[in-house]
């Protein structure tokens, strides 16, 4: 029995003139996802996108569950598909549809019937496969305004398809399609989300993570290398950045206030992030940030930390509560991995008191304590390290 997986695009559609555009990029996300399962061949038509299979055995059910974490589709069907022909149709459904409809208690059928010259009208394509499967099923009912199982023909033009019903996709804009944008990642819970969030309305992403050894351990770092790559399913290819912070951070402890400390290296990553964000072709800056879920993200400490920043800083996550965005790192995969007790460079060193309400001009008259700021940073940015993190897994270095 031939198989074939049908794409539905959701706010897409409603994209005019620019929806082909956005068709491709998502065409090309989702030829990506699939190439390490097999040869696929894929098309549009009438409104949908179809990804035929093009060698046996390939695995369908993988296919399907990489494919909900493709941004911009809406909804995935899995079908079996038949030649126009009634006889046809009404041996293949049986067959096909065996599984789920002996595990189900309630169905109905509904026809979309495109071609307009296949012989049978919808309602009587409902009528009769309805009766079929009843006779086939005796323990099933038909149940038109709730059912377990929606049965669907479709008549399309190149063939019909008989269908199950359909899963919902992930939504959202494709990666890709609205830019790329700049994530400072940290190991915790948020920024994952954060980019996860961003990806979803079309950013493609690249990411910065600073370190602070001896501070900060090796593994640390390698669990946010991890972090990253849990993110690649849904984000795509991401490069990341490591940023050495140790010396900037140890000159701030010596020679500025400590209350002042946490919205001043807030600033330098920002400062960084600036610069690589240009390199990289970056639009955008993306946080983690959430108001008021510590001393850094007052709504005073947030706007010294963008005066920072040229391009706009994205927070998708600032008026989430903690327990809302665990449910959304759990629900991507990223929530075990974050928990995992390694050092943060924004724990070194932090203050018993940090101020809640500091004022620009204060910030900027702490930074001028360091005369040679800008050197240090520049020495940052000069020995970044850079790694690819790819959807296979293999974590290279690009330097
Ligand atoms: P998270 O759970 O993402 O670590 P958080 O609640 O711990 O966030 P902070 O440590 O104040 O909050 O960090 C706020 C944001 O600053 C993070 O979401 C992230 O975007 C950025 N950030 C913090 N530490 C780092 C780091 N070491 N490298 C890159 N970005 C960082
Ligand atoms: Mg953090």
């Amino acid at each position: 029995m031939k198989e074939i997986i049908l794409l539905k695009d959701g706010e897409i559609a409603l994209k005019g003139l620019n929806r082909y555009s956005f068709e491709d990029t998502m065409i090309k996300n989702a030829k990506r996802r699939l190439s390490s399962l097999g040869r696929f061949r894929f098309y549009k038509a009438q409104s949908t996108i179809y990804i035929e299979p093009m060698e046996e055995n390939i695995d369908m059910e993988e296919a399907v569950e990489r494919l909900k974490k493709v941004f911009g589709i809406a909804a995935i069907c899995r079908a079996c598909v038949a030649e126009k022909d009634w006889e046809q149709i009404c041996s293949l459904a049986p067959v096909y549809l065996k599984d789920i409809l002996e595990d189900a208690s309630t169905f109905k059928v509904t026809a979309k019937r495109s071609d307009k010259k296949f012989p049978l009208n919808s309602p009587k394509i409902c009528a009769e496969l309805g009766a079929l499967l009843l006779e086939k099923f005796p323990h099933l009912q038909v149940d038109v305004k709730n059912p377990e199982v929606i049965v669907t023909v479709e008549i399309r033009d190149y063939a019909a398809y008989i269908h199950g019903g359909q899963i919902p996709g992930p939504g959202g804009m494709p990666v890709g399609s609205s830019g790329r944008a700049m994530l400072l990642l940290s190991g915790g819970i948020d920024s994952p989300v954060a980019g996860y969030m961003m990806a979803k309305r079309g950013l493609e992403l690249s990411a910065v993570h600073f370190v602070s050894p001896p501070y900060t351990s090796d593994r640390a770092k390698l669990k946010v290398i991890q972090l990253a790559h849990l993110m690649t399913p849904y984000c795509g290819n991401i490069n990341l950045y490591v940023v050495n912070l140790t010396r900037i951070q140890e000159r701030m402890r010596d020679g500025c206030p400590e209350d002042l400390f946490t919205v001043l290296l807030r600033r330098v990553m920002m400062e960084i992030a600036e610069h690589i964000a240009q390199e990289e072709g970056c639009s955008a800056l993306i946080t983690g940030e959430s108001l008021a879920q510590v001393a850094s993200q007052t709504v005073y400490a947030i706007a010294c930390t963008d005066a920072a920043a040229r391009r706009p800083v994205f927070r998708p996550l600032i008026g989430m509560d903690k327990e809302e965005i665990i449910r959304i790192a759990r629900s991507i995969g990223t929530f075990e991995t974050s928990i995992l007790p390694y050092e943060d460079c924004c724990t070194v060193f932090t203050p018993k008191h940090p101020k809640t309400k500091p004022a620009l001009q204060m910030v900027l008259d702490a930074e001028g304590l360091l005369p040679d700021r800008k050197e240090l940073i520049q020495e940052a940015l000069s020995s970044a390290e850079t790694v690819k993190v790819t959807l296979s897994g293999a974590a290279g270095y690009i330097e």
